[in-house]
């Protein structure tokens, strides 16, 4: 057959098919805790300054810095205290030459004073302070707008939003920003022998894992993902699902009915539409792979059926187009190197991803062993795994005690 005897498209030349086939999707405005993990989609300036007025840095006195400029332990000078002010005063206060008042950190500096002798450096009076320290003008005193100036720029459009951002834009005063929104990403398991979980299996019948599985993964990557359920092998059942899911998604993923059988009705019902494309990609797990649009330009992915395959096929291609639509300039997870504990034999041509468990050896590296065999079906084993290992498409085998790089799959919040 034309089909079989074509080349593989390798992993590489799918995943840029893929990501040149992802768009971005408009900013969203969203509230200062929904922008968590997300990048900021516009340029902030602020329009207030940090500090907003002149303040003290300590609990202490604000002087001014000539009346206190000999003031030493053995030579302490003596000022009349003729107020005080505390953090939150509604008005600036003012004082003369040769006095000092009471103030506390953060309250504003009062007119007259140019710096602040720290409460440490007194005896603490409350009519009468005896000063045992000088201080140069301006010590102890946060100047307003030293922080950021008005009108100067507080983050560029494209951060990255974790918490000391977000703090910036509390502190600034914006309640809301433009940012890249989570892509919606409906999963959609397909099989005539699936049922819902909670169910119990009657013979022949397999519970549905890899809505779960994909919609976690594609939480974790950062999407806002929800799981549609079971469409069984049917073609226009599958069609009309699709269809009924088409707005409320970023990204489609199916998954099963990809291979060659003669109900592989993913496969069959998309090829029609003709803007979704059915490959066979050098990997293993995961060969057949399906990606195109439908609708109106909408995403999909058709990943195959058994759950590794599913997960080294949402690893491979479709977390990297979750972060390329979240704006993310990393699409692609760090990997590690490892020594392998185990000789891993592996096919000519064919880049493999193994399962395996990522130990860190008391000397500071990594060494890794393998969990599962090369079977794409063996879910328990799969629960055990916290890495994939990667064994390039030349390698033939990868002998004990070599190097093999390692994807570790990091959860995003833990
Ligand atoms: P398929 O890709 O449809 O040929 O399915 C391949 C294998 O994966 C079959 O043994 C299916 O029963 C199994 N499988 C397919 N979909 C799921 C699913 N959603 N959850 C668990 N196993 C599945
Ligand atoms: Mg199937």
């Amino acid at each position: 057959m034309a089909e079989q005897a074509a080349r593989m498209r390798t992993v590489d030349e799918h995943l840029a098919g893929v990501l040149s086939g992802i768009g971005s999707i408009d900013p969203i405005e969203v509230t200062l805790l929904d922008a968590q993990g997300l990048l900021l989609a516009e340029n902030v300036a602020t329009d207030v300054p940090l500090p907003g007025y002149d303040n003290s840095a300590m609990d202490g006195y604000a002087v001014r810095a000539v009346d206190v400029r000999d003031a030493s332990p053995a030579n302490p000078v003596v000022l009349p205290v003729v107020g005080d002010i505390a953090a939150g005063a509604k008005s600036r206060s003012g004082m003369g030459p040769g006095l000092t008042m009471r103030i506390m950190t953060g309250a504003p500096l009062p007119a007259g004073a140019d710096a602040v002798v720290r409460l440490e450096d007194t005896d603490g009076g409350v009519a009468r302070v005896s000063v045992t320290s000088g201080v140069r003008s301006g010590e102890n005193v946060r100047r307003a707008g030293e922080d950021l100036a008005v009108g100067a720029p507080a983050l560029a459009s494209g951060a990255a939003l974790g918490p000391q951002q977000i703090a910036l834009l509390a502190a600034i005063g914006r309640d809301r920003i433009l940012v890249r929104p989570r892509p919606r990403i409906v999963v959609i398991s397909t099989g005539s022998e699936l049922i819902d979980v909670g169910r119990k299996p009657a013979f022949g019948e397999v519970t549905d894992s890899n809505s779960y599985l994909l919609a976690s993964a594609a939480k974790d990557a950062g999407a806002d993902a929800r799981r549609f359920g079971i469409v069984p092998d049917d073609h226009a059942q599958l069609l009309d699902v699709l269809e009924s899911q088409l707005l409320r998604s970023d990204i489609l993923i199916t998954t099963g009915g990809v291979s060659v059988g003669a109900f592989d009705v993913v496969k069959q019902a998309l090829s029609e539409l003709g803007t979704v494309e059915f490959t066979r990609v050098a990997m293993q797990p995961g060969k057949p792979q399906g990606f195109g649009h439908i609708g109106n330009g909408v995403p999909i992915f058709c990943l195959p059926g058994n759950p590794v395959s599913a997960l080294v096929s949402f690893e491979v291609f479709v977390r990297p187009a979750i972060r390329k639509l979240l704006g993310k300039r990393n699409l692609q997870r760090q990997s590690v190197q490892a020594t392998a504990l185990e000789t891993i034999p592996s096919k000519q041509g064919i880049r493999q991803y193994r399962r395996g468990v990522l130990h860190r050896e008391a000397t500071g590296g990594y060494s890794v062993s393998l969990v599962g065999g090369p079977g794409s079906h063996l879910i328990a084993s799969m629960a055990q795994s916290n890495c994939l290992v990667v064994i390039e498409e030349e390698t033939t085998e990868v002998v004990a005690g070599s190097r093999v790089t390692v994807i570790p799959l990091l959860l995003a919040n833990r």
